[in-house]
């Protein structure tokens, strides 16, 4: 049972991922290939916590919330695309080495500091914060400002392509290209995470991310608890070498639930079966 855990948790991230990019960019495709109308696509913005919270969205909020509280961060490693960004870098930083990242300890004073900075700067009317570090705005920003005209750059080639050869099945479309400041910003964040990710996995989700934070208090004795059985480990470290969020401490047997992000990956790399669900 337990080894379905993880393929099932990379299916449904991957259909979330799949949900989000397909919310921004479907209208345009379906505009290139001179569909009548834009397929309906799910509003994938419903679902995400932060924008689920402005839009006094309660159901949804609590749904998550209750999730949280159950399971841990399951919110982190399926629904969040932005969670999913920076596990492909993670991915691409596996290819490259083999060493883990090792624990580390929460660091409370900058995660709350920056939640508080997000909140008030929220209540008070000042978006700019929120926009900066709020995972779905952050995410959205990547599509919008950075693979959104690289897609229609590519759609454009080949409507050029089409037209040479007296086929008129994709029609170009002007790239448009967000204001200076717009794409530096997203380009800039967007390297900076895929970095970070790559160097210290999930460090963003537990140090900066509002949203984490805030699931992370909630996620702290959740009902369903990753733990290690001290009786049968060895100590010999395989479950911290992959874990991402950097929350196994393998000297005291012991793993932080508030930065777990439920990824699974301890639970198929200890060989004693010492780490339980
Ligand atoms: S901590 Fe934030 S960025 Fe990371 S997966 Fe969770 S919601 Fe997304
Ligand atoms: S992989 Fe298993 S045996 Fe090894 S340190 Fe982790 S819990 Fe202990
Ligand atoms: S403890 Fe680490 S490896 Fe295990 S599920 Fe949580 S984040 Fe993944």
């Amino acid at each position: 049972m337990r080894r379905f855990f993880k393929p099932l948790r990379v299916i449904l991230a991957l259909g979330c991922f799949v949900l989000v990019n397909a919310a921004f960019l479907a209208p345009m495709i379906a505009a290139s290939l001179c569909a009548e109308d834009a397929p309906q696509t799910v509003c994938a913005a419903a679902w995400q916590l932060w924008p689920a919270i402005v839009a006094l969205n309660l159901p949804v909020v609590l749904a998550i919330l209750a999730v949280t509280a159950l399971m841990g961060r399951v919110y982190c490693s399926t629904l969040c695309p932005l969670g999913v960004y920076q596990d492909v870098w993670f991915r691409i930083r596996r290819l490259f080495t083999k060493r883990g990242i090792p624990f580390s300890p929460p660091m409370n004073r900058v995660r709350y500091w920056v939640f508080a900075l997000t909140v008030l700067a929220a209540f008070a009317g000042c978006f700019a914060l929120p926009a900066l570090v709020e995972p779905y705005s952050v995410y959205g920003r990547f599509v919008t400002n950075l693979v959104r005209p690289a897609l229609q750059w590519a759609i454009n080639l080949l409507a050029a392509w089409c037209d040479a050869h007296e086929k008129y099945w994709v029609m170009s479309d002007e790239v448009v290209v967000a204001g200076f400041l717009s794409f530096w910003v997203a380009a800039a964040s967007a390297m900076a995470l895929a970095a970070l990710a790559a160097i210290k996995g999930r460090w963003f989700c537990n140090a900066v991310c509002p949203v984490g934070t805030l699931l992370s208090i909630v996620a702290k004795r959740p009902l369903m608890r990753i733990s290690i059985d001290a009786s049968r480990c060895v100590k010999c470290g395989a479950c911290a070498h992959v874990c991402k969020a950097a929350c196994i401490d393998v000297k005291n047997a012991t793993i932080d639930d508030s930065r777990c992000v439920r990824c699974f990956n301890c639970i198929g790399a200890c060989r004693k079966g010492a780490v339980r669900l």
